[in-house]
């Protein structure tokens, strides 16, 4: 049978809810289920992160080049420097049938939805602002300034949540992760998600009622 291609996800949602620590956890757990895209940014890196691994980072003069050679999936600014998706691994990896997820902001999101409507878009909370607000100073990534630039950010995306499929409240970080798993397997018995399938069915059936009816 040939192989559909793969379901592309778009996971969003407030800096400090929880989605990098969810896709990180969602692909220790099921490696050969999905392929996480990494983002171009122009931001420093954070301690810990590793250039190829979180993202590709990169100068502002580089990101333009890579916009202008049309490079990227979708790009956007997100609270002073630029972030993109770079279009190759994506479509290469879709090609094959595997599932993609791409980690991006809102405005990407619905780039990525207008090219591609069958992508799932999942939106990503914590269980409260409180909360939100724990996590991201927690982190203890960002100056104070910053944090406040992000939390104002939040409530700008707030608005967008209506154009997503799902909402994850990320609680207890586990359960989340086996949410989502699900969410995406179920995906995948979609009907039109499954067009080839259903057409090698109707073939193969209709030419068994052929040599009956001889
Ligand atoms: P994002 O990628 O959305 O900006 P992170 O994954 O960096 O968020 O998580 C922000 C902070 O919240 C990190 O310190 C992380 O360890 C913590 N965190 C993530 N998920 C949970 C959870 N379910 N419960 C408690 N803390 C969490
Ligand atoms: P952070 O600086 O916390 O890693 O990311 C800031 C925001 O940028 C997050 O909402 C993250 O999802 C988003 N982001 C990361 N990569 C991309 C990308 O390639 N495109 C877009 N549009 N947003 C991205």
């Amino acid at each position: 049978m040939k192989a559909q291609t793969g379901i592309l996800t778009v996971v969003s949602g407030f800096s400090g809810s929880g989605k990098g620590t969810i896709m990180k956890r969602l692909l220790e757990k099921y490696p050969q289920n999905y392929a996480l895209s990494i983002s171009v940014t122009t931001r420093d890196p954070r301690p810990g992160e590793v250039d190829g691994r979180e993202y590709f980072f990169i100068t502002e003069k580089q990101f333009e080049e890579m916009t202008q050679k049309e490079e990227l999936l979708e790009f956007a600014g997100y609270v002073g420097h630029h972030y993109g998706t770079p279009k190759a691994y994506v479509q290469e990896q879709l090609a094959k049938g595997r599932d993609v997820i791409l980690e991006i902001e809102i405005q990407g999101a619905l780039k990525i939805k207008e090219k591609y409507p069958d992508t799932v878009l999942m939106f990503v909370t914590p269980p409260s602002f409180a909360e939100l607000e724990h996590r991201l100073v927690g982190r203890g990534t960002e100056s104070p300034e910053v944090v406040r630039q992000r939390l104002c950010r939040a409530g700008e995306e707030c608005n967008g949540i209506e154009a997503y499929d799902y909402l994850i409240i990320n609680d207890e970080l586990e359960s989340c992760v086996e949410q989502v798993h699900s969410i995406l397997q179920n995906e995948h018995t979609k009907i039109f998600r499954n067009e080839i399938f259903i057409n090698e069915m109707k073939t193969e059936l209709a030419e068994y009622a052929k040599g009956e009816q001889l």
